[in-house]
């Protein structure tokens, strides 16, 4: 069961439960070799913060330990109460060459262990394959995928570099009702730090996966591009890099990696950084925990940012510390359309003008859309009141002469959001507009009734029923069900199984109108856009502001 609970851009902040165990997403899949403990999961997850950890059954079949994991089961062997997701070893047959078990195999030995979710056996392209044996590896991937017979398990997208193999994969998969999507194959990308095709690849799978179901980027482990695929709509990451670079030397940080033994002054506040000496860190059991933290930190700065809406602000940021990721991003923001689709209409921060990429944000692209569609060249001045040409900093916006008064300018207002001719309709010449004391335009009455609140925070109208009934022509529909009208008359929230259809072109935060039989039974906000409405069967879709009395 996967839960939305917030977006910016394509990123999400979710809440998966598999088993009874709740994680929030983004999050991070820590790789977990037992025969290499390098710090044990019961830490990970007190002292780190860690609830998803991943571990390969192949390995494990293989491991001295074998028979003490399956007699005591994964949870308990490594005493780690979270969620443990395992892989089927695709990699490590793939890096060794040959074919040394089996789908069947694999699959029983994870139910055997006792792992919350399993991974088939799928066939890993190399960017070296051919067209042929790419499409081959995509079809067995998914016949394999088809064997499964637990309940919650993991469907890899194959298809390699090949965009038109990948939509082939995710539309094959996508009737499958999988936990997780992993992306596969994508290691390449991650070595050779082509993180274009990365993205390239991603956006493909996007547009084609259903979007109640997180998607994993299965390889993806450096926190430098962590922001970047979440705000390409990836939603778990797995590591096995915090080890890898510890062994190697290497110190890792969310805009590289250093050289430990070149460290002088640590830049990194974590427990480790702080009670250690700079050529402490040198020592295997330092970095790796240092690594962890610094890979931990950087997901809950994700989390932080989509919560702040300012997730492109910290992806900007972070496309500054290497070019692969600038040129990754520019190419991610000629999807535009894309993003713009599930991109929250109005944010809760102001829009940082930051030069270079700012003028591709979906958020310019979408408010100089709706500016164009009620007929003007230049942007109205009443529009400085709204996000996204109020609340920011730095973007010049070329702004028309013409005045307007109030009626004017709360016409033009409710245009924008709800459409062209939408303002007349909604305030009529008699209205009485109140004001703040400091002159800001505050409520709408029409005869004592009121109308609608302008929004501080963003300049956007809140509508109330007696507005909502005067333009509900112009208002986005959401189709409920007869049985729960009565639940909405009391100020219920729409759940996004209830939504029985719904207009196009709805995005988080937008004004929606409940719908039972073609009438108006409640306003209130969108919390998802059309797309998810219609797929998820979790989470509330219409949070109801006032009924229609
Ligand atoms: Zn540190």
């Amino acid at each position: 069961m996967f839960e939305l609970k917030d977006h910016d851009g394509l990123g999400r902040l979710g809440v998966l439960t598999v088993n009874e165990k709740s994680i929030k997403t983004p999050n991070l899949a820590v790789v977990v070799n037992p025969n290499e403990l390098s710090i044990p999961p019961k830490e990970m997850m007190k002292d780190f913060g860690v609830d998803l950890i991943i571990t390969n059954a192949y390995i494990i079949k293989n491991s001295k330990k074998a028979e003490k994991i399956e007699r005591k089961g994964l949870h308990d062997f490594f005493n780690f109460p979270g969620l443990i997701y395992t892989d089927s070893g695709t990699y490590q047959m793939y890096s060794q060459g040959n074919a040394l078990i089996t789908n069947k195999e694999t699959l029983d030995y994870q139910e055997k262990l006792g792992s919350d979710i399993h991974t088939p056996l799928d066939l890993f392209t190399t960017p070296s394959d051919n067209k042929k044996i790419a499409r081959f590896k995509l079809e067995e991937t998914v016949k394999r995928i088809k064997e499964v017979k637990t309940k919650n398990y993991s469907a890899p997208i194959q298809g390699g570099s090949y965009l038109e193999l990948r939509k082939e994969a995710c539309k094959k998969v996508s009737k499958l009702p999988a936990t997780v999507y992993p992306i596969g194959g994508i290691v390449p990308y991650m070595i050779n730090y082509n993180f274009k095709q990365l993205v390239k690849v991603i956006i493909e799978c996007k547009n084609h996966l259903p979007l109640n179901t997180p998607v994993h980027a299965f390889g993806a482990g450096h926190p430098m591009v962590f922001s970047l695929l979440t705000y390409a709509g990836i939603d778990l990451f797995d590591s096995a890099s915090y080890a890898l670079y510890a062994r190697n030397g290497k110190y890792v940080t969310e805009t590289g990696t250093k050289k430990a033994e070149h460290l002088t002054s640590l830049p990194c506040t974590c427990p480790v950084c702080t009670s250690h000496k700079p050529r402490e860190l040198r020592k295997f059991k330092y970095l790796v925990r240092h690594n962890l933290h610094a890979l931990m930190r950087e997901v809950r700065v994700i989390r932080q940012a989509i919560q702040e809406d300012k997730l492109f602000e910290l992806v900007y940021s972070r496309a500054m510390s290497h070019p692969n990721i600038y040129y990754a991003l520019r190419w991610l923001l000629k999807n535009k359309e894309l993003i713009a689709r599930h991109d929250p209409v109005r944010k809760r921060s102001a829009l940082f003008w930051t030069g270079g990429l700012s003028d591709e944000r979906p958020e310019i692209y979408y408010a100089m859309k709706q500016v164009k569609s009620l007929g003007f060249r230049k942007v109205p001045r009443p529009l400085k009141l709204v996000y996204p040409f109020g609340q920011s900093l730095g973007w010049s916006v070329n702004y028309s002469k013409k005045k307007y008064d109030d009626l004017g300018k709360l016409r033009l207002i409710a245009d924008y959001q709800f459409g062209k001719g939408a303002g007349k309709k909604l305030i009529p010449k008699s209205v009485r507009i109140i004001k703040t004391r400091n002159q800001r335009l505050h409520q709408v009455y029409l005869d004592d009734e009121l109308l609608f609140v302008v929004r501080a925070r963003d300049g956007y109208c809140s509508l109330h029923s007696a507005g909502a009934e005067r333009i509900k022509k112009y208002l986005k529909k959401v189709e409920a069900p007869e049985e729960f009208k009565k639940f909405y008359l009391k100020g219920r929230d729409v759940f996004a199984k209830h939504v029985v259809k719904c207009d196009d072109g709805i995005k988080p935060r937008m004004e929606a109108g409940v719908f039972v039989d073609k009438k108006l039974v409640a306003v209130g906000e969108a919390l998802l856009s059309s797309q998810e409405m219609m797929g998820f069967n979790w989470g509330t879709a219409v949070k109801i502001r006032e009924a229609i009395s």
